[in-house]
């Protein structure tokens, strides 16, 4: 998955570009940045290849997130319904827009289950939030069709997921607008950085104009120009816009590398009947960042995951122990131990996050294992950990 290992020249030359200029900003310096506009090159090529008419470059998935949210009118109250599988950001951007998460189930997808979000919603509901987690999607077609007939807005936490799709549609733009993540142990990354796309230019203008404190970016001076809105500094700048442009150039041949290394563990992986695969809706959209699997049981998911690591199978996940990927384990979120008094605290409808019970997500989350697909493996160390994977599995 992490483009860090494949940094190169490609990297180099575009921040040479940069540092030649001086021009760290992304906006503005016309005459002094000799034509280089890393972020806003960034921005035209990630639309073209996700299909979606507008892009926002920002400083991490995190503030895409909170663009989002904030773009689609999701604030002060709001239930924003959002999985118990994810990393810990999706939430903590519900929370950070003053909006309440209201937890649903996943499925064997590992997402949200469409029917799970549908016995949720209630009259206060304003968004759903799937996220496309380890490089895989949602029943995205679902959950769009009930967000269409509930009307409600749907934002697609992405992060994970760049380069995957469903039936031929990049994932990220089937809502009103899909959140992108460049840090540094995503597929691509900008060292920090985050994108949201969308195609209605009315929530990309206020996406922009949010995440640089309101500016309307209308004329040649900055301190004369508008702001329709109040927002906030979401920015990101243009060193950290070169390296993934650099990066997002080498996505194609990143997606295919990971296919290729995860075809050959999951072909292995095959052969054991008491290991099942997770339910991917369009296989041929999975951008194959991880390989997940269930095994039978908790305890034997839980002791295969810890075996797999000591045989020296680095990289693989029991997402049920994880501290940031998984429910069970966000304690502060459960008390709401935050830094000041949440907006969410305010509010009678807020659940109460200790008591929430989540048995089928458990029961998936709890069988799963995950190994991290990366790019650098040889033949021969893709051979040998097939080798040790099928030694440790074998075993039980
Ligand atoms: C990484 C990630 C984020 C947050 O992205 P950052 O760029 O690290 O802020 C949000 N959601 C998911 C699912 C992620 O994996």
């Amino acid at each position: 998955m992490p483009g860090f290992e494949i940094f190169g020249d490609e990297e180099r030359k575009e921040v040479q570009d940069v540092l030649d200029t001086g021009v760290l900003f992304r906006y503005g310096f016309d005459q002094a940045r000799k034509g280089h506009r890393k972020a806003k090159t960034f921005e035209a090529e990630l639309s073209k290849l996700t299909g979606a008419q507008y892009c926002h470059l920002c400083s991490s998935g995190t503030a895409a997130l909170s663009i989002a949210l904030a773009a689609c009118g999701v604030g002060a109250g709001d239930e924003v319904i959002v999985p118990p599988f994810t990393f810990v950001a999706t939430i903590e951007a519900v929370l950070e827009a003053g909006a309440v998460p209201v937890f649903a189930e996943i499925d064997e997808t590992l997402c949200l289950n469409p029917d799970a979000v549908n016995a949720v919603i209630t009259p206060r509901t304003k968004a759903v939030l799937p996220v496309h987690m380890c490089g895989s999607m949602a029943r995205i077609d679902e959950i769009k069709d009930l967000c269409d007939k509930k009307q409600l807005v749907l934002i697609e936490d992405a992060c994970q997921a760049i380069g995957g799709s469903f039936n031929g549609k990049a994932l990220g733009t089937f809502g009103q607008m899909g959140c992108f993540s460049f840090d540094p142990v995503k597929t691509i990354t900008c060292g920090e950085g985050g994108a949201v796309v969308t195609n209605d230019e009315n929530l990309y203008k206020i996406a922009e104009q949010y995440a640089d404190h309101g500016h309307d970016h209308i004329g040649d001076d900055r301190g004369l120009e508008g702001h329709p809105v109040l927002g906030t500094n979401y920015r990101i700048s243009e060193l950290n816009a070169a390296v993934g442009l650099a990066q997002l150039r080498k996505l194609d041949y990143i997606l295919k590398k990971q296919r290729v290394h995860k075809k050959a563990i999951k072909d292995a992986l095959a052969q054991f009947p008491e290991v099942s695969f997770r339910r991917i809706p369009d296989e041929n959209g999975d951008s194959a960042t991880f390989l997940s699997f269930f095994l039978p049981d908790e305890s034997k998911a839980r002791k295969i995951a810890g075996e797999l690591g000591n045989a020296g199978v680095d990289a693989c996940f029991y997402w049920y122990d994880n501290n940031w990927h998984y429910l069970r384990q966000w304690d502060h979120l459960k008390r709401l131990k935050s830094a000041a008094k949440l907006p969410a605290e305010l509010f009678e409808h807020c659940q109460n996050y200790d008591e929430i019970n989540l048995p089928l997500s458990d029961k998936i989350i709890g069988r799963t294992i995950s190994m991290l697909i990366k790019l650098s493996w040889t033949e021969e160390e893709l051979s040998q950990r097939i080798e040790k994977i099928v030694e440790v599995i074998g075993k039980h």
